[in-house]
């Protein structure tokens, strides 16, 4: 099962991630994997950097001060994507584990689509491409107002560079995941996240319930 977290800037993703894998321990669902042979029974990822080849693009994409053009942004984002899907996302399926992924595919769409301009087609077509067509069984997208989020975010430091003040830059991101979610179906799954963590994580758990079965 593939869960894939996703969402704007300061929207709780990597705690909710954290707090998704304590619930899954919790409640039994990885000791019945392990008790099948499913070793690990839970992979815990994001990208970019869900691979030694991604940590590198991730320093490259997120901490370097070097000028990197739109499209080659998307590629670099790509070649993570297809790394991580190739050793590390597929084979932990195969396997019959669990997936937990902050960020993936839909985040190529609302930053580097919604956010930079870049063609959509293009994006969906080259995260076809870096995927092979492997897609979420489940989005849960962490959705709060933009300025919510970027207040969050310099309130403990970790803004990222360059788009750390562009409010209209997020407000197309925000509405890139919109436009996703609209045509998502019962794939995807919008979480309101200007809420306490607390809350936030009772709403994951009562859309995961329903699903895991
Ligand atoms: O999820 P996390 O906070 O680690 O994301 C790091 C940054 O990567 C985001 O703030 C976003 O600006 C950037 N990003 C991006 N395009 C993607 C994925 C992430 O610009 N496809
Ligand atoms: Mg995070």
């Amino acid at each position: 099962f593939f869960i894939v977290l996703e969402g704007g800037e300061g929207a709780g993703k990597t705690t909710q991630i954290g707090a998704i894998a304590t619930w899954l321990e919790e409640s039994g669902w990885l000791a019945k994997l392990r008790s099948f042979d499913i070793n690990p029974p839970l992979l815990l990822t994001r990208e970019p950097g869900g691979t030694p080849l991604g940590q590198g693009l991730r320093q490259l994409l997120l901490h370097s001060d070097l000028e990197i053009d739109p499209m080659a942004e998307l590629l670099l984002y790509a070649a993570d994507r297809a790394q991580h899907v190739a050793t590390s996302i597929r084979p932990q399926l195969q396997r019959g584990g669990i997936v937990l992924c902050d960020r993936y595919t839909a985040s190529t769409v609302a930053y580097q689509g919604y956010g930079r301009g870049l063609d959509l087609q293009i994006i969906q077509q080259i995260n076809r491409i870096a995927t092979g067509g492997l897609a979420a069984d489940l989005v849960l997208w962490l959705d709060l107002p933009v300025r919510v989020g970027l207040a969050r975010t310099q309130q403990r430091g970790t803004a990222d560079r360059l788009e750390q003040n562009a409010v209209a830059f997020h407000e197309r991101v925000r509405q890139g995941f919109m436009a996703l979610a609209q045509v998502g179906g019962d794939r995807w799954q919008r979480i309101e996240a200007d809420q306490s963590l607390n809350q936030v994580s009772k709403a994951i758990q009562d859309c995961l319930g329903v699903r895991l079965h």
